[in-house]
């Protein structure tokens, strides 16, 4: 039994960022990739990095992004959150 779906594999079919174009992921799978990167590969900096591609999907027209083109390019809105470069939607974070 593994909590990893796909232990040292690439994801081809995974969501991308709408900006960068790189596989970006749903909460729980960060969260069990920051683990093996702390626990497994003793390297926090992966796991920061992992973190940065956190995916995240629009409300409004459901375009996904990273977290890393977020924090970089969407501006900001009155909540203290980021809203969508394209419809100036909220976010809400992905799941999977
Ligand atoms: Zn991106
Ligand atoms: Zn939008």
């Amino acid at each position: 039994m593994s909590i990893f779906k796909n232990p040292g594999g690439q994801r081809n079919a995974g969501p991308k960022c709408e900006m960068c174009r790189t596989v970006i992921y749903g909460e729980e799978t960060v969260i069990a990739r920051q683990k093996r990167a702390v626990y497994v590969n003793l390297n926090p900096f992966e796991a920061q990095q992992i973190e940065q591609k956190s995916g995240y999907r629009c409300t409004s027209c459901r375009r996904e992004y990273c977290k890393d083109c977020l924090e970089k390019k969407a501006p900001g809105n009155i909540y203290g959150g980021k809203s969508c470069p394209r419809c100036g939607g909220r976010f809400e974070i992905m799941h999977g």
